[in-house]
This record gives structure tokens, C-alpha cells and sequence, in this order.
């Protein structure tokens, strides 16, 4: 299988949300993310490209364009790695797609579960949001596989913050065996 990683935003132009008391920025933990995933996936059979640009789809023509390089390729799986950041009191996981009734739904789906699992174990108050359809996101749109964007948790929530600084393991270790539950399904 053949899996896309897009870590979030882009070093130097576009941080992405972050944590101004604990000096977090989300492209920096979307990238460690991103090499731990890719290190694990390869582990277990898969190929891996790992881009990250803040040329999405063709809107920023000097940097690489991520849905292209995607379509391209071309890639089984599409997965963009993100930390969420609302009001600092919201706290949890969610997986977005274009469609829940579709394979990117249903990789969503063993994804997030995969993840809410993990992080309740180390907080039992960790909040599983679900997954949600969000059609208007360019990497989802413009993507021509089953493509999802993981939102691990909230940066600008210090109790969130921790879960992204110390479960980076973890984190992506469950994201791993969301992509091979799919894989197994086909
Ligand atoms: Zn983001």
C-alpha cells in the first residue's frame, strides 16, 4: 500500500495554531508526527512519501503542491496530520474526510478509533469527537484517494499539549494500525 503523508502546515511561512505558554507550534509536532507514522508504516510493508507544503492544491505555485504530488504518484491513502486549536478549554480527537458513507469514511473511522482508544487510556477524560465530513478542506477535495485529516488533539489546550508532546509514540503508533485495519479490509 502506498500511503501519503501531508504533516500540516509549513516551517517559516504558515506554524499552523499554537501554544504560547508551552512554545508549541502545530507544523513543528505535525512533521514529528509525520516521520514517526512514516517510520512505522514502513515498518510494516508500506511505501511512504511524506510532503509538507503550504502549497495545498495548486494555490501557492512556488512551493510543491501536495495534491498533486498525491495524484501523481499515484496514492493508496492520503493522510494529512494536524493539532485542532478552538477557545484553550476544548479538548479531544477528530478525523475529517469528504464523505463519511465512502472508503475515506471508513478509514476515518478505524483511525479515530484507533487514537481516542490510545489517548483515553492515558486520560480517561480524553474526548473521542467523532469523525466529520468537511468537503470544502482542499486536501480532501482535491485529492483522488481516500484521503483524511487527523485532527490528534488541541494545541492551545495545555492538558491536550501534553498528550502531543509525550504520546508522540503512541499518537502515531495508532495511526498506523487505523491504516492497517483498512488495509486488512480490502
Ligand atoms: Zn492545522
Amino acid at each position: 500500500m502506498k500511503v501519503f503523508i501531508n504533516p500540516g502546515h509549513m516551517p517559516g511561512i504558515d506554524s499552523g495554531a499554537i501554544n504560547r505558554s508551552l512554545l508549541l507550534r502545530e507544523c513543528d509536532i505535525a512533521l514529528s508526527f509525520g516521520e514517526l507514522l512514516a517510520k512505522k508504516l514502513r515498518s510494516a510493508g508500506c511505501s511512504v512519501r511524506l510532503l509538507q507544503s503550504c502549497n495545498l492544491c495548486g494555490e501557492e505555485p512556488p512551493a510543491p503542491n501536495i495534491c498533486a504530488a498525491a495524484n501523481n504518484w499515484p496514492a493508496d491513502i492520503f493522510i494529512s496530520l494536524h493539532c485542532n486549536s478552538f477557545n484553550t478549554a476544548v479538548r479531544g480527537a477528530e478525523t475529517l474526510c469528504c464523505a463519511e458513507s465512502s472508503s475515506a469514511g471508513t478509514l476515518a473511522r478505524l483511525i479515530q478509533k484507533q487514537l481516542a482508544d490510545t489517548l483515553q487510556k492515558f486520560d480517561a477524560s480524553f474526548p473521542d469527537r467523532g469523525i466529520k465530513e468537511r468537503p470544502d478542506l482542499a486536501v480532501l477535495r482535491c485529492t483522488e484517494m481516500p484521503a483524511v485529516l487527523v485532527e490528534t488533539a488541541f494545541i492551545d489546550n495545555d492538558k491536550d499539549a501534553v498528550l502531543l508532546i509525550d504520546r508522540q509514540d503512541a499518537i502515531t503508533s495508532a495511526i498506523a494500525r487505523g491504516i492497517t485495519d483498512y488495509w486488512c479490509l480490502l
